[in-house]
């Protein structure tokens, strides 16, 4: 899916059309340090292997896990930053596979 960098769209702040710039909102990068069996936790408690993928810690997932792998779209949620009042506004999410900005 294209994208414009740049579009002319209502701003609720300023209550009038205004050129706007579109970005993609991200998660970020980083995991949950408090929640129940996360990597941070076990890494304290020693309790991760020593070199290896076990299944449970590492970047990928178990074998088993990511061979049932489905969906080959994401839900993206796009961001747009007013340029008079640097408000921003997000879209609805939708499934899409990539977003390109021209
Ligand atoms: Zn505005």
């Amino acid at each position: 899916m294209k994208l414009p960098k740049k579009t002319n769209r209502y701003c609720p702040k300023c209550k009038k059309s205004t050129e706007q710039k579109i970005s993609l909102v991200s998660s970020g990068h980083k995991r949950g340090t408090l929640t129940r069996g996360s990597i941070s936790r076990a890494k304290k408690r020693h309790a991760m292997p020593g070199l290896g993928n076990k299944g449970k810690w590492g970047s990928k997932k178990a074998v088993k896990s990511w061979k049932r792998k489905s969906k080959t779209t994401t839900r993206k949620v796009l961001l747009y930053t007013c340029n008079d009042c640097k408000k921003s506004t997000q879209s609805e999410s939708r499934r899409v596979s990539k977003i390109l900005f021209e």
